[in-house]
Order: C-alpha cells, then sequence, then structure tokens
C-alpha cells in the first residue's frame, strides 16, 4: 500500500496562492515604525500586510507522526537583510499568525485553522505541532497573515502503528553547496514525490570559496559565523526554486553534519583550535539558526544554549523505522587533535596515533549510543533505518609503501564506536538495519561489519552513501586506488553529483543512484547510475 498519493493524481500538486492584497496607503509610515502591517481604517478586517511577501523562504511540514507533524515558516519579507536587528527585514515583536490545514490540495476541506506565534527570538519563524488528525495520509496547509498568503504545503501523518505496510519510499539527500552549483537534484527529489526525505547534513555551507568554478555566490561573501550570518545562509538556500519547491511538496526528517556551523567541528572542538567556550557560542548561534529554518519540533529541539536535541526515532506501520542520528553534538574530539594542522579531518595511522583506536570514543556520545541501541533492540519493524551524517564503513586509504591511512572525522575516526554498534545489531538480531550517509560526496554501496580486517566476518548491515546535491566530489582517482584494500566496498563514483531513492517493501528494499547530468545547468536531467538491492534477511547491497 502507497498512502500517500502519487504523481498522477492531480490533486497532489501544490501551488503558491496570490500574493498579499494591495498596499495600504498607510504603509509608508507603519513600515518605517517598524510594523510591518497596518489595520485597516475602514473595519476591523485583518491588517493588511504592506512590507514585501512575509512568506518568502516558503514552507515546509517535518517530524512525523499518526496523528500529526509540524508546520514551518518564517516571515521574511526582506529575506536577506544584512541588518542583524532586523532578520527578514522585521523589526516587529511576536507577531500572531493564521493557519490551515485541509484534506485536499484546493483547501475547500478545511480540517483545522489555528493561530501560532512569530517569535521575534527566533526571527519570526514558525513551527505548529500539529496533533489529532487521521493516519497515513496527506494534508495541505497554508499560513495567513494580513492578507498575505504562503505557497499550499503537502503534509502526510504516518499510518498508525502496527499497520502492515506494503510499500514506502525514501529519498535522501546531503552536501549541498550553493557555490557550486544547482538544485537540480533538489527539483528531480521532488519529482519522485517519495513519502519522505532524509536531509543528512551539509544543507548549508558556512564558508565561501572563490572558486573560478563557481556558478553562483553566497550572497554576503563572508564565512558565516554569527547568528545573523548564518541565518542570511538559510533564507538564501532556502530562497532557491528547487528547495523551496521540495519542502512545500515532500515532508522531511533533518539530521545536521559540519557545515552548519564549521567544516569538520566536533563537539565543542573546532577546527582553527578556537577556545571552546567561544567555539560553543559560536555553535549556539549556528544551533539556533538550524532550528529556526527546519520543521522541528519546540517541544523536542528548541535550542538551550549551544546544546539542541536533534536526534529522534520515527516509526511508519511495520514497514520501517527510521533513527535520525547526531553525529556532530557529541563526538569525541577528534583523535591526535592538536596544532598546527591537526584540527579537523586528517589522516593518521595506527602507529602515529593510538587515541583514535581507544574504547571509550564515540562518535554520537554514550547517552545516544544506549538511546539507538535501545530503538533498535525494541524494534519490531522490517527494516531499521539509521539516518546519519559521515561514511560508515572502514576506508584503509593505504600508500605506496603499504601504510593504512583513516581518516580522523568520519567514522574511521571512531572504530570502537562502530565495533559496539556492529555488535549490538548482531547479538540483538536487528532486522534489515540499513545506515544511510553523507559528506563524502560520493556514491557508496558498502557491507558493514564487526571485523573489517577479517574477510572472513559476515556482513551485519547494509551502507549505502549518497552523493553530493552539488559540492564538489573528492578525487575519484586518488579514491578508486583504495577499493582493493577494501573488499566490503561494492561501489565507489565521486564524479557526478545526485541523491538516492530506496522503494521499501516487504521482500526487498530497491536503492537507486541517482545522477544529475550537469550541476552547473539549472535545468539538469537525471538518470539512474546503478540500482542495489538489498533482500530481506541478507545483509548487504547486490548490484541490479
Ligand atoms: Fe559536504
Ligand atoms: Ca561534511
Amino acid at each position: 500500500m502507497r498512502y500517500f498519493c502519487t504523481k498522477s493524481d492531480s490533486s497532489c500538486s501544490s501551488r503558491g496562492l496570490s500574493r498579499r492584497n494591495a498596499l495600504s496607503l498607510a504603509g509608508a509610515t507603519a513600515a518605517m515604525l517598524g510594523f510591518p502591517y497596518v489595520i485597516s481604517r475602514e473595519s476591523r478586517a485583518e491588517p493588511a500586510w504592506v512590507d514585501g511577501n512575509p512568506f518568502s523562504l516558503g514552507v515546509a511540514a517535518g517530524d512525523t507522526s499518526p496523528d500529526g507533524f509540524v508546520l514551518w515558516t518564517r516571515l521574511a519579507p526582506n529575506p536577506l537583510s544584512q541588518d542583524p536587528n532586523a532578520p527578514g527585514g522585521l523589526t516587529s515583536g511576536d507577531l500572531l499568525i493564521d493557519f490551515e490545514i485541509a484534506t485536499d490540495s484546493s483547501l475547500r476541506n478545511l480540517v483545522r485553522r489555528g493561530q501560532a506565534t512569530a517569535e521575534r527570538q527566533y526571527a519570526h519563524s514558525v513551527h505548529v505541532e500539529i496533533k489529532g488528525l487521521q493516519p497515513g495520509r496527506p494534508y495541505w496547509y497554508r499560513f495567513l497573515l494580513g492578507g498575505a498568503s504562503s505557497r499550499i504545503g503537502r503534509a502526510t501523518t504516518a499510518p498508525s502503528p502496527g499497520t502492515a505496510l506494503d510499500q514506502f519510499s525514501v529519498g535522501f539527500a546531503s552536501c549541498s553547496n550553493y557555490e557550486h552549483g544547482y538544485f537540480s537534484a533538489y527539483r528531480h527529489l521532488a519529482d519522485e514525490n517519495p513519502d519522505l526525505v532524509l536531509f543528512l547534513g551539509d544543507y548549508i555551507y558556512e564558508g565561501i570559496d572563490h572558486s573560478p568554478s563557481n556558478v553562483r555566490k553566497h550572497s554576503d561573501d563572508v564565512e558565516a559565523s554569527t547568528l545573523s550570518t548564518y541565518r542570511n545562509r538559510y533564507a538564501q538556500y532556502r530562497l532557491d526554486p528547487d528547495l523551496q519547491r521540495l519542502h512545500a511538496e515532500v515532508p522531511v526528517l533533518i539530521t545536521w553534519d559540519d557545515h552548519e556551523v564549521q567544516n569538520d567541528y566536533a563537539n565543542q572542538w573546532s577546527q582553527t583550535f578556537d577556545d571552546p567556550k567561544a567555539f560553543l557560542k559560536r555553535r549556539a548561534a549556528a544551533y539556533q539558526a538550524f532550528y529556526e529554518h527546519m520543521p522541528l519540533r519546540p517541544s523536542l529541539s528548541r535550542p538551550d544554549g549551544a546544546n539542541m536535541r536533534i536526534y529522534d526515532r520515527f516509526t511508519f506501520g511495520t514497514l520501517a523505522q527510521i533513527s535520525m542520528i547526531d553525529g556532530r553534538q557529541y563526538r569525541s574530539r577528534e583523535a591526535c587533535y592538536g596544532p598546527p594542522n591537526r584540527g579537523g579531518g586528517h589522516l593518521v595511522t595506527d602507529a602515529g596515533c593510538r587515541e583514535r583506536l581507544e574504547e571509550n570514543r564515540s562518535m554520537i556520545g554514550a547517552a545516544q549510543e544506549q538511546w539507538l541501541y535501545r530503538g533498535l533492540a525494541t524494534s519490531k519493524t522490517r527494516w531499521n533505518i539509521i539516518a546519519q551524517d559521515v561514511l560508515m564503513a572502514q576506508l584503509r586509504q593505504e600508500a605506496a609503501d603499504h601504510t593504512a591511512w583513516y581518516w580522523t572525522d568520519n567514522w574511521n575516526g571512531y572504530p570502537a564506536n562502530r565495533k559496539r554498534l556492529m555488535q549490538h545489531i548482531k547479538d540483538s538480531g536487528v532486522s534489515n538495519p540499513i545506515v544511510l550517509s553523507g559528506d563524502i560526496h560520493s556514491f557508496w554501496a558498502n557491507d558493514l561489519k564487526i571485523d573489517f580486517d577479517d574477510q572472513r566476518s559476515p556482513a551485519v548491515a547494509t551502507e549505502l552513501v549518497g552523493t553530493s546535491i552539488s559540492s564538489r566530489g573528492v578525487p575519484y582517482e586518488t579514491f578508486a586506488k583504495f577499493l582493493p584494500y577494501n573488499p566490503h566496498v561494492h561501489f565507489f563514483e565521486s564524479r557526478v553529483r545526485g541523491y538516492v531513492t530506496i522503494e521499501l517493501g516487504r521482500r526487498r528494499a530497491t536503492s537507486r543512484f541517482r545522477a544529475i547530468a550537469d550541476v552547473r545547468d539549472p535545468n539538469s536531467s537525471v538518470s539512474t547510475l546503478r540500482t542495489f538491492v538489498i533482500e530481506d534477511g541478507v545483509p548487504g547491497p547486490q548490484s541490479h
């Protein structure tokens, strides 16, 4: 059973409604005073919005549950305003806005109307937690303010617990660098209309590079490091029509990687050796801006200083459990960290860095490890997806003199944690574990093992790694040379950009590596590069 509507169903399409009403004559005065709208003189009708399109950043839905979801928008009539006191061009205090939810795409059959607060503290973002809806069906929604209407978005509820589901489709994406390319991959992912899209990190890039091959620029041309510069980065990305459409049409689950804060940071440790106290202030700003732009539940994810919980678990009938993992906030420090050049990820050998192998090192922190292990052990679903940010499989980068080097920033920097997870998966008999990863800007299909150095050690889980939406790939020739030393790798390709889709069924999961033709072409086409099947009960990807 596919419980969401299909592409051929015309009621599935969503389209923005009419823009705001005509300007009020009093608008100029009101805008100068910092009020974004004015009360109409003629009547007690709704105040009229006078100051640009407040819904320029679109809408989004996420955190799907059987009776609801989170709906998101952020008011930003001047989305790239660089005035830190007027994020999105707004200087007003909290604003009340209206929302509507319906069972049809034209919003004729309304089932919910309500109000939500766009809080000034959070850049006038809105996160509405909706409960009490019917399970396993689509809904359509919009936000309204002062005569202005957002585009219509589509959200879905998960099937009620225990529902026998035949099919569920997921797309996953990572690493969308606005400067490196256009977001055709997001457009094609929206066209495929999966039940759910997972974002695995590097949703924005905080940095700037002035590479001659860049196709466009980050608007402020500075490295994001403050609340206002992170906000502007998210706003610029959300103005992209392909990304904005994907969010309006498909509900999402989201985790982050490093570039939402700083390249290769680990917990409180910066790659540039900043004082951890100062770096945590930067992290707090970055996390807050992430919260402000994502459909996350306030009850779980409202930021608390430099801390913000985003790891979470979602269940879809008897078919799938999805654990969204936070691989950055709780990490042990990078192995063998220290100036001048061992800040973020770096290559180390076993002889040169014993710390990497220490038992107590963790990629996700003790509390999240326990939470993950408990969730996996008690899961009753056929497929168990662990969605997270970085490559999990061992990658032995062998040099000409046969020395093995390991990269400290992905799971190769935390092998004890990887082994604990694999051992737990085996010991608890977790059904069909599939790890999804990003960060490395290349496609991979891997066996995951308890002991990667023992060729006889069987696969206990499957890893699928999506390439980047647009970020430049790792050098193909260099990495291809490592493959003979990594026989658990079934496939590697870094020369194309794209995403991955997975159709979960009762007997198998079919995964397609989707590649766009040209990241420099805003109208690029897409095609399937490779297909991998995971048979029920058989860990590991099988080429198809
Ligand atoms: Fe990346
Ligand atoms: Ca990354």
